[in-house]
């Protein structure tokens, strides 16, 4: 191989010509030099590592030859024409694959890049020999020539973003390892500018139709451009993100910098856009050319947008510690699906739910457990929200369904009569379903209706799809206890009780916790047994940590109580145990 050899393959595979469809206008080209040489073949044939990769070709059937002793394989190496009039004449393809598939003509010009690198050849082959003239030697260049300009042409439209007309990504990768050529190790800053959160783009265009975030994009792009410094380079690297470098000064410089953007954008008062629904943020990413690849650079510069979103300070410099944050997310979010498979880091735990006045205990809720491997213990407090918007969240509910209905059907046929309530997120409720995959799970497990109840947000029941709607009719119509979960911390107003047909209410421990304490929380609930009362639930305290707060518990009224008090969520066996004991019969004084 020559020296040259990797560089040119390089910037082959950079122009990603290889392995593409067929286009008219390189068809057209193949054509005219056919005519023009009256041969019954021509071809854009590209050099690849071993094989010679038609991008055109007409007389040729395959795709591909092998590059051995082909002499567009030549070319690519002299980066010269080659005529051979005729083949059996010459000593170094006399013996080679053209001859013997019957050939004794070729003629073949380089196409060279800019920087004269040859990425193949232009080339006619004929069953006779032939002599070439001057002119058409000149002619067989000219078309060559016209292919690389059609190539590059190309190449730079896909460096172009179509709705700003700004480069795009590919083109910032590119700069970036150019600059690193240029200026190695030198401190620079990318500034990420996102104009609306990443969630909310796909609300936007059901709100506002497609073509409104594209006017948005397109006006945002031309007004930041007209503000930066004139050397700088402004990229669209994403759905309503742009990019550009600024070199690294200090902290406060930097941030005053990106504010003075933010506003910029923020005054934009173009007629299309509607200003209020644009929340731009910029997050800056300090790196050292060459020491840091362009997609990290992207996504540190991301992160520190989410890190500005989240404190609502329109731009934030990347910050190391919180982005141990989102790799860690990310780990459990990648983690999660083995851990699915492993079949032992996954568990439910039982907490369990006893009646006030008798003190018997009349359920659990499962509760799930997932040991990480490195990680420890995880709560699913962390790890639930994580998953709960991916193709996760369904394998999950599977598997902690099955669990507990097999767990629950055991203790039934021991004899035990409980209530184990499963926790459910708005996405199962999504999932067309997910109420007759649990009912015939309950049949097959032979599980009365009574055995098992549901516990769902306030936002999941309101969440009020037309499927989650039928989910949750069918459940309640087949006979399963319905229960609002974290009652009170979602709605101000108490009016959806009416609407949605629960069974059981149950009152956030934030409540319950402060309840002898705080008389503010004691007021609410006694406000919230009361009306959940009237209109016919049974109402669950959770998070009774002490005796005082039971009591309290009990003069208000409340049905049952869960909580440390009572006992913390505990494994199947434990639990077993815990029942035998049972829990000190009458509570009240
Ligand atoms: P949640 O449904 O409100 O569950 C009650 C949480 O309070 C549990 O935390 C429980 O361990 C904790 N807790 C119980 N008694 C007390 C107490 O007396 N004091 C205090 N301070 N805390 C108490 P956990 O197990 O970490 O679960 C957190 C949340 O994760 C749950 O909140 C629930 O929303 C969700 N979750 C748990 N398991 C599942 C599941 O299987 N599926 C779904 N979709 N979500 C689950
Ligand atoms: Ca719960
Ligand atoms: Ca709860």
């Amino acid at each position: 191989m020559s020296d040259r050899e990797p560089a040119r393959l390089q910037a082959l595979r950079q122009l990603s010509l290889l392995d593409t469809s067929p286009h008219e206008s390189f068809d057209r080209i193949v054509r005219l030099a056919s005519q023009l040489f009256n041969t019954p073949i021509a071809a854009i044939s590209l050099a690849d590592e071993h094989r010679q990769w038609f991008k055109s070709r007409i007389g040729i059937e395959q795709q591909g030859i092998a590059r051995f002793k082909a002499p567009c394989a030549e070319i690519a190496r002299s980066c010269k024409p080659l005529i051979l009039p005729d083949l059996l004449k010459s000593e170094a393809y006399r013996d080679g694959p053209l001859v013997r598939s019957g050939l004794r003509f070729y003629a073949g010009a380089p196409l060279l890049t800019q920087e004269g690198v040859a990425l193949g050849a232009l080339c006619v082959a004929g069953l006779e020999p032939c002599e070439v003239s001057e002119a058409k030697r000149t002619a067989l260049a000219d078309l060559a020539s016209m292919i690389m300009s059609q190539i590059e042409l190309q190449h730079s439209l896909s460096r172009i973003d179509p709705f700003t007309g700004l480069p795009n990504r590919s083109q910032f990768t590119e700069d970036l390892q150019a600059k690193a050529k240029e200026e190695p190790s030198t401190l620079y800053c990318a500034f990420l500018t996102e104009l609306v959160d990443s969630i909310e783009i796909s609300t936007l265009h059901r709100v506002m139709g497609p073509n409104y975030l594209d006017d948005v994009e397109r006006d945002a792009g031309f007004s930041l451009q007209r503000v930066l410094d004139p050397t700088s380079r402004l990229y669209a690297i994403g759905q309503c993100q742009f990019v550009h470098l600024v070199k690294a000064t200090d902290e406060e410089g930097l941030l005053n910098e990106a504010l003075r953007l933010r506003k910029q954008l923020i005054d934009l008062n173009s007629a299309r856009i509607v200003t209020v629904l644009i929340h731009p943020v910029i997050g800056i990413s300090p790196f050292r050319l060459g020491e840091a690849e362009p997609s990290d650079v992207l996504r540190t510069a991301l992160s520190a947008c989410q890190d500005a979103r989240r404190a609502e300070s329109g731009a934030s410099i990347y910050s190391m510690s919180l982005d141990a944050g989102y790799q860690r997310r990310f780990a459990l979010l990648n983690d999660i699906r083995p851990a699915l498979q492993a079949g032992d880091q996954l568990r439910l735990v039982y907490q369990p739910r006893v009646e006030v006045k008798s003190g018997n205990c009349l359920g659990a809720e499962a509760l799930l457990r997932w040991c990480h491997p490195v990680l420890g213990e995880i709560s699913p407090a962390e790890f639930i929200p994580l998953i709960e918007h991916t193709p996760l969240a369904r394998p999950l509910t599977d598997w902690m369904v099955h669990s507990a209905i097999e767990q629950s059907a055991l203790w039934h046929y021991q004899g035990h009569t409980l209530r184990i309530s499963i926790n459910v997120s708005a996405t199962c409720l999504g999932d067309e379903a997910f109420a007759q995959r649990l009912l015939a799970l309950m049949e097959h497990h032979g599980l009365p209706k009574a055995a098992l109840e549901l516990e769902l947000t306030e936002s999941a029941l309101l969440g009020k799809g037309c499927v989650a709607r039928a989910q949750l009719q069918a459940l309640i119509a087949a006979g399963i206890k319905i229960a609002i979960d974290d009652f009170g911390t979602g709605y101000s107003t108490l009016s959806y009780l009416q609407e949605v047909h629960a069974h059981v209410v149950k009152i956030d421990q934030s409540f319950i916790i402060g309840l002898c304490s705080e008389p503010r929380s004691q007021t609410l609930v006694k406000a919230m047994i009361g009306i959940a009362h009237e209109l016919g639930y049974l109402v669950v305290a959770e998070g009774v940590e002490n005796d005082e707060t039971y009591q309290r518990l009990a003069q208000l009224e409340c049905d049952e109580v869960q909580g440390y008090l009572i006992a913390k969520p505990l494994t199947p066996d434990e639990f077993q145990s815990w029942l035998a004991v049972g829990y000190p019969q009458a509570r009240v004084e």
